[in-house]
């Protein structure tokens, strides 16, 4: 497949432009070619566009080459991004399977970009011959989130194989929550598919989301086209200094991690005993689907004593659920005792 097909032919035809980091890339003594201050503040120069260095430490740590790699303001720019180099205003579409994380409806209906719903299945798995017959040629970008958010389950792999081998277009799978799943990331497939993006972030297990970096991995003729799209110098040097340091301790996002998820296996344990809750879904994610006898009671119960969870009544799929996001021991143990009461 020629992923090339599905890019606006504006974008396909772009001249970037070019900025003077962009231009000099050699050795300097004396910058005399951005119109900066000289005087040094640390932040007086602008930052490299293509973030070279976070790059290295993120190629290392993830085992993706650092030409696979595009650095975002938070996943929502790189999916600010995909809707913009592959879907034409007013007349391309998108598909996404609620319920499911709401940014990409959103960044389409920002771009005059229809969104096509298909709902996943009572195990919140995707209907793949449903996909297929609400694809047509204006459908563009096919949104899976996995592991899920705000279900907690993982897609199926032979399911995602699948969309990739028969959905005529671009495939994105959002692995916000990757790092908390059993199953590895789907890098191993890029290799094979020119038309896989894949989005993970620093914003969960990393602990890192004020800080605002997200990752779009994809072929490096796929990531060509994200960084002819994007923002000069989208990542300050703020950010990527503080992301650098942090880079070098991967143990602390580990243990991290292996404590969230040993909170998340406590928590399944326990919040089926108590007497609200009518079901716990399994989740792969740092987060809990639970179905309640009454959500909005339970919602309001909680607010009353400070604790904050999110009402997914709404979604499709999702009456009376609430979803909670795992805490320290502490907050989990506040929040089961007021739900025990
Ligand atoms: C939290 C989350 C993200 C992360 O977004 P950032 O902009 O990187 O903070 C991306 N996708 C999903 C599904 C999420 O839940």
């Amino acid at each position: 497949m020629d992923f090339r097909n599905f890019i606006r032919p504006n974008i396909l035809n772009l001249k970037p432009y070019s900025s003077a980091r962009h231009e000099f890339t050699g050795v300097g003594e004396v910058f005399l070619d951005a119109n900066e201050n000289p005087y040094n503040t640390l932040v007086n120069r602008y930052p490299d566009p293509l973030q070279a260095k976070v790059k290295e430490a993120l190629s290392k740590i993830k085992g993706i080459p650092p030409d696979q790699i595009f650095l975002g303001n938070g996943s929502d720019e790189s999916i600010d991004l995909i809707i913009r180099i592959f879907c034409e205003p007013g007349a391309d579409e998108i598909i996404v399977l609620p319920p499911t994380y709401g940014m990409y409806e959103v960044s389409a209906d920002i771009a005059n970009v229809k969104v096509n719903k298909v709902p996943l299945n009572d195990f919140f798995q995707p209907e793949v011959k449903k996909i297929l017959a609400h694809a047509n040629e204006k459908t563009k970008v096919l949104f899976i989130c996995s592991p899920n958010n705000p279900t907690g389950a993982l897609i199926n792999k032979k399911d995602i194989i699948e969309l990739l081998e028969s959905f005529n277009g671009i495939v994105v799978i959002d692995e916000a929550y990757i790092d908390f799943a059993q199953e590895v990331s789907c890098a191993d497939l890029i290799s094979k598919y020119p038309q896989l993006i894949l989005l993970q972030t620093l914003s969960k297990a990393w602990g890192l989301a004020g800080v605002r970096l997200g990752m779009a991995i994809a072929a490096p003729e796929m990531i060509h086209f994200f960084n002819k799209v994007k923002a000069p110098y989208n990542i300050s040097i703020l950010t990527q200094d503080f992301v650098l340091d942090k880079l070098k301790n991967p143990t602390d996002m580990e243990s991290q991690v292996k404590e969230i998820i040993h909170e998340r296996e406590r928590l399944l344990r326990e919040l089926p005993q108590l007497n609200e809750v009518v079901h716990v879904y399994p989740t792969n994610a740092n987060f809990i689907l639970v179905k309640m006898k009454d959500a909005n009671k339970t919602y309001f119960e909680l607010v009353k004593h400070g604790v904050v969870v999110r009402n997914r009544s709404k979604d499709q799929g999702c009456e009376n659920c609430l979803r909670i996001t795992v805490g320290t021991k502490s907050e989990n143990e506040t929040l089961l005792k007021i739900l025990s009461n």
